[in-house]
């Protein structure tokens, strides 16, 4: 029987203590918050997407960094898993279209609750209102570490749980660390351990806001806030270059642009650009070529002769935008239909197809659903999560250099390595 402790009482650490808890070892989990699973609740905007049911091997085609890492840990304890896991732990679950999997109930909370009821059955001791601010490791091995307990702090409008300066050791044969990233801090994920790490000799990869709304100047975007497009196609272009191309739903907010496929994007975009010249570039009506969209408003102009422009293309679009095509393609909204050019109505025609909008940047971490880099896979065994630098230490979650897109493929990320690293300390 081991001492294991685990940190971060998130998905991946509650995973992990379930799966260490196995063999009768004595685990205890520690958070420093007053509650678990704080991320959890808000995840799937309440609902909790839990993982996606799609092949394994699709899986890996949405992971965007470091997919081959994860190989052991997915095969091992795979989407299937995840489901039984839940179902016959009394928590039934739903797939909704791109397999995408939530609880009946439509309640994260019942994700946290069966997570917390395994642990009690399992025995694991929860210690919560416990921050961890130091790793205690001798001649290459961790042996323990210290704690603070943590008191609630007005942060804005939410609590954050911060610790006192009094530390007590506690020992450990086995730790296993999930103390996520650094987005949405407010649920915990502060980014300390990865100083702590950093002190011990592990490389942390560069931390970028991931699956981030993006941000534009551009005069025209923010009268537009709340306007939500179904069905268009997005481009994203950095230095002219296409970086990514999708197609589904988005919306315009006060900063600029955001919705699931303009988060989709920006998780490629990330990789690729660093102050450099870049474009979004919707196409509004990806259903018609350029030519039946072309034939579509000549109908649209005759049936109209003598309404202005932004009459004749109202059918077209929704209300908000009526306005900034006129505008954007350089034409009073006002002038009459019949008056109407050709080369003027080709400028309409590539201004629906082509509607381009100046990126300056992407919103910070509070508003990014994952963190983009951590610690280095390199240094991380990917068959048991154990670092290579500090024995009996492994990690598990997203505090890994791994992420994937919306879709539940984050959630799967955490349950997989947790449970993996979980495992493996019964391999000691
Ligand atoms: C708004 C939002 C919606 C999301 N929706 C989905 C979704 O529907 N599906 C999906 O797959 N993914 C979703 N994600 C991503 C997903 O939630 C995360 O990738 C996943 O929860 C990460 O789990 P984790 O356990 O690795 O980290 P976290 O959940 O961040 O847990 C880390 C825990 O460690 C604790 N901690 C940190 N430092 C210390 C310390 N020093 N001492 C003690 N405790 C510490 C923190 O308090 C925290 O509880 C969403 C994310 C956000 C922000």
């Amino acid at each position: 029987m081991k001492d294991v402790i685990v940190v971060g009482g998130g998905a991946a650490g509650m995973m992990a203590a379930i799966a260490a808890a196995e063999n009768g070892n004595k685990v205890t989990l520690i958070e420093r918050n007053d509650k678990l699973g704080k991320k959890i609740f808000i995840t799937g905007k309440g609902r909790c997407n839990v993982t996606n049911a799609c092949d394994t091997t699709e899986f890996f085609n949405q992971v965007i960094s470091n997919p081959k890492f994860l190989y052991s840990s997915i095969y091992g304890y795979d989407h299937d898993m995840v489901y039984d896991f839940f179902e016959s732990n009394s928590c039934p679950l739903k797939i909704e279209r791109g397999e995408r999997v939530f609880p009946v109930s439509d309640h994260s909370s019942d994700i946290i609750r069966t997570l917390e009821n395994v642990l009690k059955k399992k025995n694991v001791k929860i210690l919560k209102n416990k921050y961890v601010t130091e790793l205690t490791v001798k001649e290459g091995k961790i042996t323990g570490l210290k704690i603070a307990n943590t008191r609630p702090s007005k942060s804005g409008s939410f609590v954050t749980y911060e610790p006192e300066r009094m530390t007590e050791s506690i020992s450990a044969h086995a730790v296993i660390l999930a103390t996520g990233g650094i987005s949405y801090r407010v649920t915990g994920s502060d980014g300390n351990m990865f100083k702590l790490l950093t002190k011990l000799g592990h490389t942390i990869t560069e931390l970028r806001p991931g699956l981030v709304p993006l941000e534009s100047k551009d005069s025209w975007i923010s009268p537009l806030s709340g306007l939500s497009l179904k069905n268009v196609s997005l481009r994203l272009m950095v230095n002219n270059k296409k970086v990514y191309d999708g197609f589904g739903e988005m919306l315009f907010t006060h900063f600029g642009i955001s919705g699931p496929l303009v988060l989709t994007g920006a998780s490629y975009l990330n990789k690729k650009y660093a102050c450099q010249p870049c474009k979004a570039i919707i196409d509004l009506k990806p259903a018609l070529d350029h030519d039946t969209l072309d034939k579509r408003i000549l109908r649209d102009f005759e049936d109209n002769k003598n309404k202005s422009l932004k009459n004749g293309i109202s059918g077209l679009l929704p209300s908000k935008l009526i306005s900034v095509i006129p505008l954007l393609a350089g034409i009073d909204e006002d002038k009459k239909v019949n008056e109407i050019t050709k080369e003027e109505r080709e400028k309409i025609v590539h201004t629906l197809k082509n509607l381009e909008i100046n990126i300056t940047g992407s919103r910070d971490f509070n508003e990014a659903i994952i963190t983009i880099g951590g610690v280095s896979t390199k240094e991380i065994n990917p068959s048991t999560m154990e670092s290579k630098i500090i024995k009996n230490l492994f990690f598990a979650g997203e505090m890994i250099d791994v992420d994937a897109l919306t879709g539940g493929y984050n959630l799967q990320i955490a349950w997989s390595t947790g449970h993996l690293a979980g495992q493996s300390v019964n391999e000691l």
